[in-house]
C-alpha cells in the first residue's frame, strides 16, 4: 500500500469544514432544555424544540461536531436492520415493524431538513448496492427485499451476479440487492448546516464546556461544566459513541466502537466511473460490513470497516483496510492513500437505536454505526416528547434500554470476544457458501 506525499491522518472531510469554535458561547445560567452533545442528534433536539417555541442549550466537551457526525461515510437508506441480537434480547415482531417504518421516516425527515435548511451538503440520492457475502446470503436478500419493500417502500430488488456489473466495477459478491431510497452525503457540510441553522434561530452552542456532574435541582437539574454551571428544567443526552461517567447509566447500556475509513487520492475519472457506474454507496451482508462510496465529486474512494478488535491508530488500519479495499476493486491496486481517520459509534446489547427517559434524562443514544438519519430522528422525536406534542410516537422509544448484570461499560474485553466470533461466522459463511 502507498501512502500520499501528502498523507494526513485525519478525516477527509474536514479539509472542507473542520470543526472550530472561533468564538465562545458563554454557559448560560439557565435554560429549559439543556442538550448534552453537539452532534447531529444534539442539534437536531435543539432545532426541533426551538421549532415548537422551546428554548435549549446545546453543550459540547470539544468543538461541536468534533464526535462521530463529521467523520462518517455518510451513508444513508431509509431502510433499518432487524438482526438477532448476540445478546440481549430484540424487539417483538410487531414493534420490529414499526421500527422499519420510522426509519424510512427518518430517511425521509432527513432529506426534508436538507430542503427546508438550504444544506449544501452533496446529497446525491443515487441508492445503495448491499453485496451478497455468499450464495445463501444472496437467497436471504430476496426476503429482505421484500420486507423493505413493504415496510420502508425502500424500492429494492435482487441483482443476480450476471448483472452485478450493471451497478459495481467488481465480481467480488455473489449478487445483491439495490435500495433505490438510499443516497450518499458529505457528512461535515450536513453538521455545519445544522449548525448553521441553530445559529439563525440563536440557539447557543456552547464549545468545550465537558459536563461534568448532574444533579436533581427541584424538579429540574444543575448542570456542572468545565465552563461553569446551568439549571435546567430537562437534560437530554446526546453523546453517543463519546459517552462517559457523567452517566454511568447509559454507559453501562453502550458499547463504544471505532470505525475506520481511508480516503483515496483523486483517481482518474473514468477509473472511478467504472467502481461505481450509477454513483451508488455500497455495503455487504458480512456481519463485520465494509461501507463505502465515491466522494461527493465522484472522484475519490472513500472506504471503510474495522479489521482488528484492538484500537489502532488509523494510519496502523489503513493497509488493513486497503486490502479489503483492492479484494473488491483489484484495480486500484497502487492508488495512494491521502487520508485515514476514525471515530466512535456506539453499539446497544439489542443492536437497535434508543431514544426516551431514563432515571429523568432524556435521550438519544445507540446509533449501531448508522445514525446520520436515525439521529437527526431521534433527536428530533425527543423533542417532541419534551414539547408534549399529541400525536407523539417513536418505537424506538418503547421497550426499555436493555443493560447486562456482566457488563459496566468497560467493552475492553467485550470487543475482542464479540469481534472474534463475528469473524468466524463471517469466515465459515463465504466458505460454506
Ligand atoms: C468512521 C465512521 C463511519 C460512519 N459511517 C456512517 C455512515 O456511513 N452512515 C451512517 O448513517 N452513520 C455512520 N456513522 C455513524 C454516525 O456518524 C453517528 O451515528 C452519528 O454521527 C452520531 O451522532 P450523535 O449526534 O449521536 O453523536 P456524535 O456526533 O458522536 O456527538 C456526540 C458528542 O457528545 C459530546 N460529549 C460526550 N461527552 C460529553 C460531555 N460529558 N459533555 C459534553 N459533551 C460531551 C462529544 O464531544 C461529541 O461531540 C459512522 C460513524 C463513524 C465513526
Amino acid at each position: 500500500m502507498i501512502f500520499a506525499s501528502g498523507y494526513r491522518e485525519y478525516p477527509f472531510w474536514w479539509e472542507a469544514f473542520e470543526p472550530a469554535s472561533p468564538d465562545l458561547a458563554d454557559v448560560p445560567r439557565d435554560t429549559r432544555v439543556a442538550v448534552i452533545g453537539a452532534g447531529y442528534a444534539g442539534l437536531a433536539t435543539a432545532l426541533e424544540l426551538s421549532r415548537l417555541g422551546i428554548e435549549a442549550t446545546v453543550i459540547d466537551a470539544n468543538d461541536p461536531g468534533f464526535g462521530a457526525s463529521t467523520r462518517s461515510g455518510g451513508m444513508v437508506a431509509g431502510t433499518h436492520a432487524i438482526k438477532k441480537p448476540l445478546i440481549s434480547s430484540g424487539p417483538d415482531a410487531e414493534r420490529a415493524d414499526r421500527m422499519m417504518s420510522d426509519a424510512a421516516d427518518g430517511f425521509d425527515l432527513l432529506q426534508r431538513v436538507i430542503e427546508d435548511e438550504g444544506i449544501e451538503c452533496g446529497w446525491h440520492r443515487t441508492g445503495r448496492f448491499t453485496g451478497a457475502w455468499s450464495k445463501a446470503h444472496l437467497r436471504d436478500l430476496e426476503a429482505t427485499a421484500e420486507r423493505v419493500n413493504r415496510l420502508c417502500g425502500a424500492n429494492a430488488h435482487v441483482v443476480p451476479p450476471e448483472r452485478q456489473r450493471d451497478e459495481i466495477g467488481s465480481d467480488f459478491y455473489f449478487g445483491g440487492m439495490v435500495t433505490g431510497e438510499a443516497a450518499h452525503l458529505h457528512p461535515a457540510l450536513y453538521f455545519k448546516g445544522l449548525r448553521d441553522a441553530c445559529k439563525r434561530r440563536g440557539i447557543a452552542v456552547c464549545a468545550r464546556a465537558e459536563v461534568t456532574s448532574l444533579k436533581r435541582n427541584g424538579s429540574g437539574w444543575s448542570v456542572a461544566t468545565s465552563r461553569g454551571e446551568t439549571i435546567a428544567g430537562d437534560v437530554v443526552i446526546a453523546t453517543n459513541g463519546y459517552t462517559g461517567d457523567v452517566t454511568p447509566q447509559f454507559k453501562r447500556r453502550l458499547i463504544p466502537l471505532r470505525p475506520y475509513i481511508i480516503a483515496t487520492e483523486p483517481l482518474p475519472a473514468d477509473l472511478a466511473r467504472s467502481l461505481s457506474p450509477k454513483n451508488r454507496s455500497f455495503s455487504d451482508t458480512k456481519r463485520i460490513v465494509t461501507f463505502y462510496r465515491l466522494s461527493c465529486d465522484g472522484r475519490r474512494m472513500i472506504f471503510g470497516s474495522r479489521v482488528k478488535w484492538r484500537d489502532i491508530t488509523p494510519t496502523e488500519m489503513a493497509p488493513l483496510l486497503y486490502r479489503l479495499m483492492t479484494d473488491r476493486y483489484p484495480q486500484l491496486k497502487g492508488t495512494a492513500i491521502s487520508h485515514a481517520w476514525t471515530g466512535n459509534v456506539a453499539l446497544t446489547l439489542d443492536e437497535q437505536p434508543h431514544a426516551g427517559q431514563l432515571d429523568g434524562l432524556h435521550y438519544a443514544l445507540g446509533c449501531n454505526g448508522s445514525g446520520v438519519a436515525m439521529m437527526t430522528y431521534l433527536g428530533t422525536q425527543v423533542a417532541r416528547k419534551i414539547a408534549g406534542v399529541a400525536n407523539y410516537a417513536c418505537a424506538f422509544d418503547e421497550g426499555g434500554f436493555p443493560d447486562h448484570a456482566l457488563y459496566s461499560g468497560n467493552a475492553r474485553w467485550l470487543l475482542p470476544v464479540i469481534g472474534n466470533g463475528v469473524r468466524l461466522r463471517d469466515w465459515l459463511d463465504r466458505k460454506l457458501g
